[in-house]
């Protein structure tokens, strides 16, 4: 389902870049996301991230804002890009430097590599007596991926998602590319994104929540999610705060949809709650026969 329109260049502004972190398990991928949430409280949210709603934002020191996917994993990354929805802008490529490229590591760079993104690589752990970040950087070489200081065009960071080292050449370095790369999006037409998880809550019904890549999303539009449609009721940032909108790079959570939707569902607004649920319809009836078809083989 595409309903693009043709952006004007006068209606682009930027937006924030989307940064998913990927490693071999135990390489410090928690850690990390964790360090970076604790270091960069969003101003005026002292009581900083208050609920997990799969991606947070950040403030840097000079003001400008990440968003960080709360690692989905790799399964539901890649089952996200193989829906065609292309949730990262960069991938943070984290190898812990006392162990080097495991094959969780190897995953990653295919995932990187086919989403075609940049990747930086943080090479964790460097606090550790056995850590050999030269080590990482050789074996990765093999898989493409060059270091600046080698000729090649691969940030590596060094540093320690556990004592705290390394964080702010990390998001320098985020914001250089992001720089670099020009992220952009229009705020000013109707929301389209992705649901990065979803479930049903006893009291409130299903609760999606849901990156916004483009577009403005507002209170009482009307959505279509994968299988799923509805009015929006209430919208909540990852301080649990209400809020009536939430533009490009943000993320939110939905209250009003008529189901649960799935992981890597995308979403677009449909003002007209008609053509929304028989596009919804629509959806469900190729989802059974994609899955009868794959039942029969
Ligand atoms: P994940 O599986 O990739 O999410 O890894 P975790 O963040 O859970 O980290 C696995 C283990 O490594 C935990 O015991 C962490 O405390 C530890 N760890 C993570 N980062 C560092 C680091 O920079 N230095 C040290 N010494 N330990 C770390």
């Amino acid at each position: 389902l595409d309903l693009t329109v043709e952006d004007k260049p006068e209606d682009l502004v930027m937006r924030n870049p989307i940064v998913t972190i990927m490693g071999h398990v135990d390489h410090g991928k928690t850690t990390l996301l964790d360090s970076i949430k604790n270091t960069n409280v969003v101003a005026g949210e002292a009581g900083g991230i208050t609920q997990a709603i799969g991606a947070y934002r950040i403030k840097t020191e000079d003001g400008r804002r990440i968003t960080f996917i709360d690692t989905p994993g790799h399964e539901a990354f890649s089952e996200m890009r193989a829906r065609g929805a292309n949730v990262t802008d960069i991938v943070i490529l984290i190898v812990a430097a006392d162990d080097g490229v495991m094959p969780q590591t190897e995953e990653a760079i295919d995932h990187a590599k086919l989403a075609n993104v940049p990747i930086v690589v943080f090479v964790n752990k460097c606090d550790k007596p056995g850590a050999d970040p030269e080590r990482v950087k050789s074996e990765l070489m093999k898989y493409g991926l060059l270091a600046e200081e080698y000729g090649g065009d691969i940030p590596f960071v060094l540093g320690s998602a556990k004592a705290k080292t390394g964080l702010k050449e990390l998001q320098d370095t985020l914001l250089f590319i992001a720089e670099m790369q020009d992220y952009k999006a229009n705020p000013n037409k109707l929301a389209s994104g992705v649901v990065l998880e979803a479930h049903l809550d006893k009291a409130k019904g299903p609760v999606a929540s849901i990156l916004v890549k483009d577009g403005t999303l507002e209170i009482k539009d009307m959505i279509v999610a994968g299988t799923t449609y509805g009015n929006i009721k209430l919208i909540e940032n990852e301080h649990a705060k209400k809020v009536l909108k939430a533009g490009p790079s943000k993320p939110v959570v939905i209250y009003g949809l008529n189901e649960v939707p799935s992981a890597g569902d995308k979403f677009i607004v449909i003002n007209d709650e008609k053509t929304a649920r028989s596009i919804a319809e629509a959806q469900a009836e190729k989802k059974l026969n994609a899955e009868r078809q794959k039942n029969n083989s």
